[in-house]
């Protein structure tokens, strides 16, 4: 556990368990032990063959787990409500849920059931987003909120309008300067009262990786200049009463509660100048930003951590508000936050086959092909004295003259073999003895290549896009010392697409040797686990190579003999689905290859016919991607 950094970024949810597996805690610290569950358990469930009492789906497969997500949001609220007790801050926490980090209608769902004791909400910032907030928030707290963020058109208003004729408490929070106007004219016409929020643009700069919408800068807010024309346009319609949330983000991953307090502490100003003004203002919306520990470091200088805990990010805010409220007199507000990377980031685990692996790089002397004497006798004059420089440079340990000749030996074979002079045979002794002579020399580390059925653009996009590191750890076998190290090769025909950085600045990763667990859990294939990718991977990621997303699993605990029950299991896009994703007719282009097989097997019988009708058929019904070894029978038998 300790090579694979799991007691810091796993805690309380991810641990090592006797067998050696990983073991899920779904209620965090308070998890007994008879309800830990074994991940690989859940893995061998998931995959195999429904005639075997399994649920026959293929990988890469998400495991969602509903009862951390619940933890979450308890946890959360927890935070917020000590901090505002034991600070006697005189009003409450109300969050919300931006359903932008996942919109998979269980999750939306599940968060506002879980929620719904403590009036938590939803946040949208599109249309759609918004469909499913109004839609999910019918069965929730009449109380909770419904923010609406992002651009809007005035349908989208009238929408968000729409949302508070039906009783859902709607904000539409003013992002752009433009879209007062028509929440003043549609709430005319729908002869409906708004409750309007302005997102103010702070001065505070979060320079993170994900700060670039703070700051002066930023993409989304009004400034100074543009919130007192809002005020006063509102005064002038009579509508002032009807401003009664001031909004900001200062970004993702809030790196600090030094941070956190200054983005914080400036709003809460601008909230009591609001006040002042003669708004209506009753909530402070202080947006995303609280932060995930991605690698268990708890350093404030990093992109993928965070130097605080919920309890603290909570004590900051509340702090912060306090103290600006009651220097300026002013009532305290309701904070609401919009934490999605902290609510759904845990919950849900990524596992992926790793397929097959380079050999090892380890070079011996009989890598050199057909032998030493071979590789000599074929060089030209030049090649051979490179070769005799080498060898003499290596008996007098001159280790660095001997990386030179070996290097200026296999160039001039390179260029001979392009001239046509030297068989390919003699190319590769040559790439055999200057690996070797590396690897004697110690300067080529032998990393392996484990090639893993993923998509690396489909089911951890922000690797490509921002180099976001997640923790990726084999989920069996962790009893076992892992005896090698590799990077991981995805499936796409894309250099892009593999891992070759890992929490802990490592550039790659301790694994185990592919076969070693003969008979084992889920057929003797080698697992791994990508963890904290609930949030943003799923929505963000694309059909690169048609390879589209994984089969998921939600598994509850249960006090059933394996301590988990399955609640709910769904197959990945087939190869049909995918395919009809980008317009094609899967249906008729069955047909016609089937048309096709007829024509070509006129001469064979029917029953090859049919063999081949099968083999088509069974292709778009599977997922796109490697049917393993260890898969081979689900994917035969579904
Ligand atoms: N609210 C707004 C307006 C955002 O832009 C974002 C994401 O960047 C969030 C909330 C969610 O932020 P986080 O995932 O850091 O909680």
């Amino acid at each position: 556990a300790s090579l694979y950094k799991i007691d810091g970024w796993g805690v309380p949810y991810f641990s090592v368990n006797s067998s050696g597996n990983i073991s899920v805690r779904p209620h965090g610290a308070e998890t007994l032990h008879h309800q830990e569950i074994d991940l690989m358990k859940v893995v061998k469930k998931a995959s195999e063959p429904k005639s075997s009492g399994g649920l026959g789906l293929q990988f890469p497969l998400i495991v969602r787990f509903p009862d951390v997500l619940r933890h979450r949001v308890e946890s959360l609220q927890a935070a917020f409500d000590f901090a505002i007790h034991s600070q006697g801050y005189d009003s409450h926490y109300q969050g919300v849920y931006p359903v932008k980090c996942n919109q998979d209608r269980f999750v939306v769902e599940d968060i506002v059931e879980f929620g719904s004791p403590f009036r938590f909400g939803l946040e949208a910032g599109s249309k759609p987003e918004l469909l499913l907030a109004m839609s999910c928030l019918c069965k929730g707290n009449p109380e909770a909120f419904l923010i609406c963020n992002g651009y809007k058109d005035s349908e989208y208003i009238s929408l968000a309008l729409i949302a508070r004729k039906l009783h859902l408490n709607t904000v539409i929070v003013i992002e752009q300067e433009e879209e007062l106007d028509l929440v003043i004219e549609n709430s005319r016409k729908l002869s409906v009262r708004p409750v309007i929020g302005v997102r103010a643009k702070l001065r505070t700069k979060h320079s993170g990786h994900f700060g670039a919408t703070s700051g002066e800068r930023g993409k989304f807010g009004l400034t100074t200049t543009q919130i007192l024309r809002l005020v006063s346009k509102l005064e002038q319609v009579g509508m002032l009463d009807c401003l009664q949330l001031l909004h900001f983000h200062i970004g993702s991953q809030i790196p600090s509660t030094l941070l956190l307090a200054d983005g914080v502490g400036e709003a809460a100003q601008i909230y009591c100048e609001l006040v002042r003004l003669g708004a209506g203002l009753q909530v402070i919306d202080i947006g995303g930003g609280l932060g995930i520990d991605y690698d268990g470091s708890r350093s404030s200088d990093s992109d993928i951590s965070v130097g605080y805990g919920l309890e603290e990010y909570a004590a900051t805010v509340v702090q912060s508000i306090r103290y600006a409220c009651d220097r300026k007199f002013v009532n305290h507000p309701v904070i609401c936050s919009e934490s999605g990377r902290a609510i759904v980031s845990h919950h849900s685990v990524l596992i992926f086959e790793a397929v097959s692996a380079t050999a090892s790089s380890t070079p011996t002397i009989s890598s050199l092909g057909p032998g030493l004497q071979y590789l000599v006798d074929g060089l030209t004059d030049e090649a051979r004295m490179d070769y005799r420089n080498l060898t003499a440079a290596a008996v007098r340990g001159e280790y660095e003259t001997c990386l030179l000749y070996a290097d200026q030996l296999k160039q001039r074979c390179i260029q001979q073999f392009k001239e046509g002079s030297v068989g390919l045979e003699h190319l590769a002794s040559v790439d055999g003895l200057c690996d070797f002579v590396a690897k004697a020399i110690g300067m080529s580390e032998s990393v392996r290549t484990y090639h893993v059925n993923l998509s690396l653009f489909t089911s951890i996009p922000d690797f490509w896009a921002i180099e976001q590191l997640f923790p990726i750890v084999p989920i069996h076998r962790l009893d076992q010392r892992p005896g090698v190290r590799g990077i991981l090769s995805d499936l796409t025909c894309d250099s892009d697409g593999k891992v070759d950085k890992f929490i802990g600045g490592e550039s790659s990763l301790p694994l185990h040797e592919l076969g070693g667990e003969e008979g084992g859990h889920g057929g003797g294939g080698y697992y791994l686990g990508m963890f904290l990718g609930g949030a943003y991977e799923e929505a963000l990621g694309g059909l690169h190579n048609l390879f589209g997303g994984p089969s998921v699993v939600r598994v509850s605990q249960s006090d059933g003999p394996h301590s988990f029950a399955v609640t709910r299991a769904v197959p990945g896009p087939s190869c049909g689905d995918v395919l009809r994703a980008m317009q094609h007719e899967p249906e008729l282009m069955f047909e016609a290859l089937k048309h096709r097989a007829e024509e070509c097997g006129g001469h064979e019988d029917e029953m090859a016919c049919a063999e081949l009708a099968r083999g088509l058929a069974r292709s778009f019904h599977n997922m796109p991607y490697l049917i393993t070894a260890a898969s081979c029978a689900t994917a035969n038998n579904n």
